[in-house]
């Protein structure tokens, strides 16, 4: 495992002195690693062990069930202790190898299925349906490397230390889609890893498009939309594009698949927020190749524990992130760990302004709860589209407008908002909500707030 750390990002954090609702920390190690059975899109898992066996690093611990199921490998030697409807339950021997019990395919794209690759950006798509129809003539595969939520950096400190991966996990993608192109899609500010692409790319069927910095350009059609030029509607899937999207270290854990044999057993992350000995500096962790398995505590504990008080620890970043307990697992798709700022009471009544990009309804019910305030309204921004129980935005990061949906809110009797818009949607709101007597709060606010970043209100 590799840590990295960097220091302050540039960042607004302003002292706040109203009430303040944290929760204190919990003491402890665990050498108990939980592999869920269900942590990706599709059927659970069957367990393939039971309680008592004696496993490797590497070993199935849970074969893919129909449609859509993924294999689950452990990330540690040990003994199995628990095996329940839900997970399987490993004691980790004191000492622990980076081997690992290899595939056994040797056909690329079973390699890909046999490792349980699944989306690793967040999504958990199994990777191998994906790829499951070659296209016949084109067709263009994009590396999703937006790396779009604030703090997260994992994604971008692979590609930095080893540029050569990624190059060949498109390769490998290219080449079992039968796909004429591949893209490397990244934010423009990270010159670092583009230069150290730049560097070590040779194959002219490659090509890196930069993004902007605005959130959310890493949502897939509007990776497309930047990349190929087309705007898909919110029911169609990239391949109606002639494209398929994956995230970069899904792209890297294809390369370790089909050219080490390995199995997705290991994970990279950010782990940022209120930690020990960041209350004057605060910082932002990389970990690369933590174990699944692993405790949330137990991952904190790595880069120097968890500050007295926080107010929540969300896994994910911090626009679509979901509030965890530190006793949860890394799963195959956690990114990041933050322990965000204390949370202030806020105001008694409040409205909820959900984008489709962001913090869903429950999610921002969720913070509302945490300020102590009763919603009195909620709206979607109009672009944010139902589909299929959930919501998917029309044309990702540009701003139909929301002044319709600010007012409504006041309407409804809201002395505030909460928002989870994007970038260019929170701009709108900010050059009206004000006017309008209501404070503006932000979905993403306690986790900037936690590493000194800037918060996501009027740009300029
Ligand atoms: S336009 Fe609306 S739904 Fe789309 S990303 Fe922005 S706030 Fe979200």
């Amino acid at each position: 495992m590799d840590v990295y750390t960097s220091t302050n990002l540039n960042g607004d954090n302003k002292s706040v002195n109203k009430k303040r609702i944290c929760v204190r920390k919990c003491e402890g190690m665990s050498d108990i690693f939980e592999f869920p059975l269900k942590q990706h899109i599709g059927n659970k898992a069957a367990a393939c062990v039971v309680k008592g066996d004696v496993i490797h690093r590497g070993q199935l611990l849970a074969l893919q069930g129909e449609s859509l199921g993924c294999n689950i490998f452990s990330s540690v030697s040990g003994t199995v202790v628990k095996v329940t409807e839900e997970a399987v339950y490993v004691e980790a021997d004191d000492k622990q190898s980076k081997d690992y019990i290899p595939l056994k395919s040797e056909i690329a794209l079973e390699l890909i299925k046999e490792a349980g690759l699944v989306g690793l950006g967040g999504a958990g798509f199994p990777t191998y349906a994906k790829f499951s129809k070659p296209f016949e003539s084109g067709g263009n595969v994009i590396i999703n490397a937006a790396e779009c939520e604030p703090i997260l950096s994992h994604n971008i400190k692979r590609i930095e230390e080893n540029p050569k991966q990624l190059l060949r996990g498109l390769e490998i993608a290219m080449k079992i889609s039968n796909a004429n192109h591949g893209y490397i899609a990244i934010k423009d500010y990270h010159r670092k890893a583009i230069a150290a692409l730049e560097n070590v790319n040779t194959n002219p069927k490659i090509s890196i498009t930069t993004l902007e910095n605005v959130y959310p350009m890493g949502e897939e059609r509007a990776v497309i939309r930047e990349v190929l030029g087309k705007i898909l509607p919110v029911t169609s899937l990239p391949l109606e594009a002639d494209a398929i999207v994956i995230n970069a270290e899904t792209a890297c854990r294809m390369q370790e698949a089909v050219e080490l044999k390995k199995p997705l057993i290991d994970k990279d992350m950010t782990v940022a927020g209120k930690l020990t000995g960041c209350e004057k500096e605060n910082k932002v962790h990389v970990i690369l190749d933590v174990p699944l398995g692993k405790r949330v505590s137990d991952v904190f504990e790595m880069v120097g524990g968890l500050a007295k008080e926080y107010g929540e620890i969300i896994m994910g970043g911090p626009f679509t992130g979901k509030r965890v307990s530190l006793e949860d697992p890394i799963i195959k798709t956690t990114g990041g760990l933050i322990a965000t700022e204390c949370f202030m009471k806020g105001p008694e009544k409040i409205g909820l302004l959900v984008c489709a990009c962001g913090a869903n309804k429950e999610r921002m019910e969720q913070l509302a709860e945490s300020l102590e305030s009763e919603v009195v309204g909620v709206e979607y921004c109009k672009q944010a589209m139902e589909v299929k129980g959930t919501r998917k935005c029309e044309n990702p990061g540009k701003c139909p407008g929301q002044v319709a949906k600010v007012l409504a809110l006041k309407k409804a009797g809201a002395q505030a908002l909460i928002i989870s818009n994007c970038t260019d949607c929170s701009n709108t709101v900010m050059s009206c909500a004000p006017q309008l007597g209501l404070p503006v709060y932000h979905c993403t606010d306690q986790a900037l707030r936690a590493v000194n970043h800037k918060l996501i209100r009027k740009i300029k």
